[in-house]
């Protein structure tokens, strides 16, 4: 049975990974005529195969064919770079390319509560998500964070709700895409080799997340942000409501803390006390702003401010984002692989008030680490450099303290449990991406782990 769809009847779906896999089932299910093309080779999509061929979905491995263009739309997903040759020829030809998100988004009968930004984008959503279901309110939560939306979208009713992670990928392709509540937690630079290496297109690709919004939906900001705020001051639709919040001072509406160091929430015309910073679980000035994030979105969709208290109290946060590990010998060690980028580095040495061994290096993304010489002559007695970039990073603190370079996660747990004093906190926090000794950070993460687990202890 087919329905009129917004982007036509026919189209081409480029990649076949989950996302895409998901959002050609959900296309074929609405009666459109849909094409997968993936260049991976065909042996790596085999069984991307078996489950076109159920769903009588066409498809071709190895190349993208001309074909592709003999669609009106094209879906686009996130691996695919925003210079490749066929989006741009389809896009001179009048084709619309979307990404899944807004694919999923045509479908969507509950309100979307969106996040995005920098750094903290899983965290906030995990936690948002959580106090949704503590409050025994039906939702899916999806995106970015390893379930495509276009999985789940066919589960939401009217009165569920979709709380999703959104990347800046999925945000250069949508349309139509409007959440009821949207979410800015940051914006920083990162990922500027897929933006022509110009913070300015990151961060427009970042405010696409509200362009479509209007009456009735919310908008909620990091106010400690400059970059955030400016965008949101200058761009955001006039009838949108305005939710700040900041970590560092009093505001009139949205989220801060009170002069008592309470997390106080002020949506329309009322004021919640929501919780003693001191009692929310996951630590650090960057996870008191996540928790403003999702507290404020829990309290404008309707979260009684009791529960969201409650669920503050018992998050312990996501792994390999400041996990804690084990204490041993009277040294704590903590795995944070996920931060990936010089931002995400900077939050996790202001965390603690002991004294940091820090394991950093990893692939190098272009980092700049001016950025961090103040926090790591504050906070760090010595740093670990690893994996490809261990030159850089020694240079970049060699003046400052001690660094030490190893050659394999062993070795570098070794040498910082060799310079750790009793109180202090061994930390991976690499800067880096993870795929010049790993697969990917969740990988790097799990060896840290590993590795520190097996260690016995008053060797
Ligand atoms: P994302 O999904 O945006 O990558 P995560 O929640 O996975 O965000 O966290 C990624 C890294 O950034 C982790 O190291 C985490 O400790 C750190 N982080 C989390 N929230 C923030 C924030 N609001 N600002 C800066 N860094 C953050």
């Amino acid at each position: 049975m087919s329905e009129k769809l917004p982007g036509g009847s026919r189209y081409s779906v480029l990649g076949g990974a989950r996302s895409g896999l998901a959002v050609a089932r959900l296309l074929a299910d609405r009666g459109a005529s849909v094409f997968v093309s993936d260049s991976a080779p065909e042996e790596k999509m085999r069984s991307a195969a078996i489950v076109l061929d159920a769903i009588g979905v066409a498809h071709e491995f190895g190349a993208n064919s001309r074909r592709v263009l003999e669609a009106d739309t094209i879906v686009v997903s996130p691996g695919v770079p925003s210079d490749a040759p066929l989006v741009k020829e389809a896009l001179a030809m009048g084709i619309g390319v979307v990404s899944e998100l807004e694919v999923a988004s045509w479908f969507c009968p509950a309100p979307v509560v969106a996040i995005t930004g920098t750094n903290g984008k899983t965290t906030t959503t995990v936690l948002t998500g959580r106090m949704f279901a503590d409050a025994r309110m039906s939702l899916a939560v999806a995106g970015n964070i390893g379930t495509a939306f276009s999985e789940v979208v066919g589960t939401l009713k009217k009165d569920s709700l979709a709380v999703l992670e959104v990347s800046s990928f999925q945000l250069d392709y949508i349309r139509a895409f409007r959440p009821r509540v949207a979410a800015i937690l940051n914006i920083t630079p990162d990922h500027l080799d897929r933006y022509e290496h110009s913070f300015e297109k990151y961060r427009a690709s970042k405010e696409r997340i509200f362009m479509n919004q209007g009456t009735g939906d919310v908008l909620i900001y990091n106010d400690d942000d400059e970059v955030t705020r400016a965008a949101v001051m200058r761009d955001a639709p006039a009838a949108v409501q305005l939710l700040p919040f900041s970590t560092r001072r009093v505001l009139n509406r949205g989220a801060y803390l009170s002069a008592g160091g309470v997390l106080t929430v002020v949506a329309g015309a009322k004021s919640h006390n929501v919780i003693a910073a001191a009692e929310i679980s996951i630590r650090g000035e960057h996870n008191l702003a996540n928790a403003m994030a999702a507290s404020l979105a829990a309290v404008v969709m309707g979260v009684p401010p009791a529960s969201v208290r409650a669920t503050l109290r018992n998050f312990k946060g996501v792994e390999h984002r400041l996990e804690f590990v084990r204490e041993l010998d009277s040294v704590m060690y903590v795995n944070d692989s996920k931060a990936t980028n010089v931002d995400s580095v900077w939050y996790a040495l202001r965390s603690f008030d002991r004294p940091l061994i820090v394991l950093m290096g990893g692939r190098d993304k272009g980092n700049d680490y001016a950025r961090l010489r103040e926090p790591v002559k504050e906070h760090v007695r010595a740093v670990i450099a690893i994996g490809e970039s261990a030159g850089k990073v020694r240079s970049a603190f060699g003046g400052i303290v001690p660094v030490e370079t190893a050659a394999t996660m062993e070795g570098a747990v070794s040498a910082a449990r060799g310079l750790a004093h009793v109180g202090d906190v061994v930390l991976l926090s690499p800067a880096c991406a993870s795929f010049d000794w790993f697969e990917n950070y969740e990988h790097r993460g799990r060896v840290f782990k590993d590795v520190v687990r097996s260690l016995a202890s008053g060797a």
